[in-house]
């Protein structure tokens, strides 16, 4: 980790920073902001800090490489809880049967599946599907652990995600260790959602309001620490991910060094390619087919971006039709074709295309049918796209 790592909030970093310093550090703390600014990654640096056996200064951050720091990465260092809502198969505990518990064993499988993820992608808040939120189980585990002091001059460090997720009985439980905070104890409590923790427990935290990461912030540091990435990829990348790291970190995770093979910009293509058949009468055959193929072959996150890409063509065409002369475009590499789209479609409602386009990715999110989805889509844009002012 260490602090140059983190994208933006340099201004969060900074109060921190001196709260540390000054030793005005609070026990508790509730990051708040945006999904994917990178709330927790910043927790992590915290805690891999007052653990790094190399730290030489507060600005400088932690050394990522010492033990401490590795275990930390690894989500086994003793001093660091982490906690997220689980399935309540994973606490079941009757020691002695717990090897044979098959609903144990496969509930202990996509936890672990989960850490893997967020080993990957930092930006990741993890979740188990089937869970009823954060269980009391989980905080009890936290107040046994509180009990035990870590090694002389360390913290432990208690980070609980999503916290608006706490269960209610949860809930109250860890208001009780934040009256009465053992004094190694350091709590850092992250949600996107404040508004719905009990009052009586984000009053105990000092809040950290985080700011959604700009698409300069992520241009800049992509530029920087990933220079292999160039336009058209690069501008694709900070325009879908609209400031949130977890979507960034995903294509960044999944893309190809190749950059005649990258992926997304293959993907977007076939996405322009399907536009441009489906408005050719002639061609409107191999449309239909191309919509039923990709609705078939592509998985859940390539169809997403596959209609992202559209979304970000169409918002193109509309920023040239209200600005002829804007230069920043999501597509820098398709100036031509967004002047002759612009042009073309000059009567269109590219604002309801784009809302007809976001509620498809939305249902995609919600596990709806994938071909069901990508031909209600096709139907509406076209009726859109051929309607006369
Ligand atoms: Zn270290």
């Amino acid at each position: 980790m260490s602090w140059n790592t983190i994208i933006g909030q340099q201004q969060q970093i900074r109060v921190l920073k001196k709260a540390l310093k000054t030793g005005r550090f609070a026990h508790a703390y509730l990051f708040t902001g945006h999904e994917g600014s990178g709330k927790e990654s910043i927790a992590f640096e915290i805690a891999a800090m007052l653990n790094c056996r190399h730290v030489t200064s507060i600005s400088e951050g932690s050394c990522g490489t010492c033990p401490d720091c590795r275990q930390i990465q690894a989500f086994m260092h003793p001093n660091v809880e982490y906690v997220f809502p689980v399935e309540s198969a994973l606490l079941e505990v009757s020691d002695t049967a717990k090897k044979e518990n098959k609903r144990f064993t496969d509930a202990k499988a996509r936890y672990e599946a989960l850490i893997e993820q967020k080993k990957q992608n930092p930006y990741f808040s993890p979740a188990m599907e089937r869970s009823m939120g954060i269980l009391t189980e989980q905080i009890i585990a936290l107040q046994h652990k509180a009990m035990f002091m870590p090694n002389e001059g360390s913290k432990k460090i208690f980070i609980i995600s999503q916290a608006e997720r706490l269960h209610p009985s949860a809930a109250n439980k860890l208001l009780k260790l934040l009256e009465e905070p053992p004094a190694h104890v350091l709590f850092i409590l992250i949600s996107s959602r404040p508004e719905t923790l009990l009052p009586t427990i984000r009053s105990r935290c000092q809040v950290v309001q985080f700011s959604r990461v700009t698409a300069q912030e992520l241009r800049l540091w992509l530029q920087l620490n990933r220079p292999e990435i160039i336009d058209p990829e690069l501008s694709f990348i900070v325009s879908f991910s609209r400031g949130n790291l977890s979507v960034a970190w995903e294509m960044l995770n999944n893309r190809s060094d190749n950059p005649d093979e990258t992926a997304i910009i293959l993907l977007r293509n076939q996405a322009l390619d399907y536009l441009r058949n489906m408005l050719t009468p002639s061609r409107f055959h191999e449309a239909i087919n191309a919509c039923e193929q990709h609705a078939k072959n592509l998985s859940r996150s390539e169809l997403t971006l596959f209609l992202a890409a559209l979304l970000l063509f169409f918002q193109d065409a509309n920023h040239r039709q209200i600005n002829p002369d804007v230069q920043e475009l999501n597509n820098p590499d398709l100036n031509d074709a967004v002047n002759r789209f612009a042009k073309n479609f000059s009567h269109t409602d590219f604002l309801q295309i784009s809302i007809i386009t976001e509620n498809a990715i939305r249902a995609l999110e919600r596990n709806a049918n994938q071909l069901l989805i990508m031909a209600a889509f096709t139907v509406e844009m076209k009726a859109l796209l051929q309607q006369k002012a």
